[in-house]
């Protein structure tokens, strides 16, 4: 009589349904439930928004040309960078970035933050380190072809940030989000080609994981030193280079685990070029005209309307119009229309699911502002000025 105990058995669990009966007893364990009490929100004002790019190949990459540590880095300072990871194939040195892109006597600056990182070349696709200090990079290419639960405990042993880079596409991202604090949502000059990046990104964020999109040039080429040097690539250096795109953080100081930390966070924008205005977003939860939060920021919902602010910072062309596509969960939520200016901005107001997750973000279309030293970029980038991240409410950071 064994068989008809278990039925019975599943029957009671709600496993079974009989004829003509619905399964209404079933509870889902992983059910969204009130988020505990969240974290407060840092200072608004308590820091520095630096620039710089997350995704350079210097010469130790043997796909570059004519792109030396000691020009990248010169050419940063020159456009005002304060920040840079260069990024080269672990696999063009079996892993062993530390003693090839780290210890170049050119690795070295007196204005800009110089990140320890490395491009995870790996036969699933390609990720970029970032780290505030030398870490064991070793140890993350070794591990390049194991499963993804042997490379997550190996990267939280390291201790470093992990981002997926250009996720669809050739060498897409063929491992799980859950491993990544970060996405290559702008992969150089030409934006066009990130519009599937831009909706895996939008999945990740809908299905409540807190995911920070940034940029990344993913330039390897330079300016020969003499014109017989020059290589069939030559011609990228011209629109493609350090900055297109430029990705910002806001960083509580000007120190490399700052930097980090901003980017792991998620008060990060990214813009065209270092000189194309910088898109803030910022919300006002109890509408007292003061904003509370920004972007990265994740906030309990109210049930009650939030005021929603974005400001474009810096070298907007005035007079021109600036379009500002908000998405809401991964769809189209508004259209706004901003003016070039001294104080660019626009506001819109909206109530955030109670209970439920909710996200906005923006991008920003309008004339580009001009980038004289990589002069081709502003043809491959279109329209697109500038994009934030986004604004969460209840997302669980437990999750
Ligand atoms: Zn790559
Ligand atoms: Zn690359």
């Amino acid at each position: 009589m064994r068989f008809p105990i278990f039925l019975a058995g599943l029957m009671m669990a709600g496993l079974l349904c009989t004829s003509g009966q619905a399964q209404t007893d079933h509870i889902n364990p992983w059910t969204p439930v009130e988020v505990a009490p969240l974290p407060p929100i840092a200072s608004l004002s308590d820091g520095f928004w630096l620039k710089g790019d997350l995704h350079l190949h210097s010469r130790h990459s043997k796909d570059s040309s004519n792109n030396s540590e000691a020009k990248i880095i010169a050419f940063a300072e020159s456009v005002g960078m304060d920040y840079l990871c260069i990024t080269d194939h672990d696999n063009h040195v079996q892993g062993d970035v530390a003693h090839n892109t780290w210890t170049d006597p050119e690795f070295k600056s007196n204005s800009v933050l110089l990140l320890y990182g490395a491009e995870w070349t790996t036969t699933r696709g390609h990720g970029n380190v970032f780290s505030a200090r030398p870490y064991d990079h070793q140890r993350l290419y070794d591990v390049r072809d194991q499963r993804d639960i042997v490379i997550e405990a190996v990267k939280k042993e390291l201790g470093i940030h992990l981002s997926a880079n250009h996720p669809s596409g050739k060498d897409h991202f063929g491992f799980s989000y859950d491993l990544v604090d970060s996405i290559e949502v702008w992969n150089s000059a030409v934006w066009s080609k990130n519009a599937n990046a831009i909706m895996i990104w939008d999945d990740m964020l809908s299905s409540g994981r807190k995911l920070t999109g940034r940029g990344g040039s993913d330039s390897h080429h330079g300016t020969p030193d003499s014109p017989e040097l020059a290589t069939k690539n030559t011609y990228q250096r011209q629109a493609n280079y350090v900055g297109t795109p430029t990705t910002w953080v806001f960083a509580k100081e000007r120190t490399l685990q700052s930097v980090v930390d901003a980017l792991t966070n998620g008060r990060v924008a990214v813009s065209a070029n270092p000189y194309a205005p910088r898109v803030e977003f910022y919300a006002d939860l109890d509408q007292d005209g003061k904003m509370d939060m920004m972007m990265g920021d994740n906030a309990k919902a109210t049930g009650k309307p939030v005021n929603f602010r974005i400001q474009l910072t810096g070298n907007t062309v005035v007079g021109a119009s600036y379009t500002v596509h908000v998405v809401k969960d991964g769809n189209p939520f508004s259209t706004l229309q901003a003016i070039g200016g001294k104080t660019t901005a626009v506001e819109f107001t909206d109530t955030p699911k109670q209970p439920g997750r909710t996200y906005y973000r923006v991008e920003v279309e309008g004339p580009q502002t001009t980038y004289p030293q990589v002069p081709g970029s502003m043809a491959l980038s279109g329209n697109m000025v500038g994009l934030s991240n986004p604004i969460y409410f209840n997302f669980d950071p437990n999750f």
